[in-house]
């Protein structure tokens, strides 16, 4: 059987009177993600377990940050590009999981909306989304609110099996 795990790691600063979208969705918060782009964590760290899964390189090779044509980008343009090339190759999801590491705002009741935005966006079922929740019990810089971590794992499965 032909299958390939991929991760992915994104981090991002937060600060205040800034937008906070997380899979595509708007999260009430006085404090944001500083991104080159939409700064959607998520999206970032998904798109890479995809593109790792591919062993085709990262965000950043396709997607600079020091390029401006990507300042303010729609995160969603990077996680179609990673689609794509998942496609090409002939692969599907079979399932993602997702863990938010934040501290404030607190997230869990966004958690269902993620989950069930994202399996519609990637064409999947709610079933195969995993989108979990931790703060790191008020240490470091997460624990400070100056900053937000997503990690993502990721199956892609061979459409040739
Ligand atoms: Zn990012």
């Amino acid at each position: 059987m032909d299958f390939r795990v991929g991760n992915g790691i994104d981090i991002h600063q937060l600060i205040k009177n800034e937008e906070l979208i997380l899979g595509g969705v708007h999260i009430q918060s006085n404090l944001g993600i500083e991104g080159h782009s939409d700064g959607d964590a998520l999206l970032h760290a998904l798109t890479d377990s995809i593109l790792g899964a591919l062993a085709i390189g990262d965000i950043g090779d396709f997607f600079p940050s020091h390029n401006s044509k990507w300042k303010n980008a729609n995160s969603k343009i990077f996680l179609d590009f990673s689609l794509d090339e998942m496609r090409k190759k002939n692969y599907y999801i079979s399932n993602l999981d997702i863990t938010i590491i934040l501290q404030k705002p607190a997230i869990s009741k966004y958690k269902n909306k993620i989950k069930n935005h994202l399996s519609k966006y990637l064409s999947i079922e709610a079933s195969q989304v995993s989108i979990k929740a931790t703060t790191t019990d008020k240490l470091g810089f997460i624990g400070s609110s100056k900053g937000i971590c997503v990690v993502s794992n990721i199956l892609l499965i061979s459409n040739e099996n």
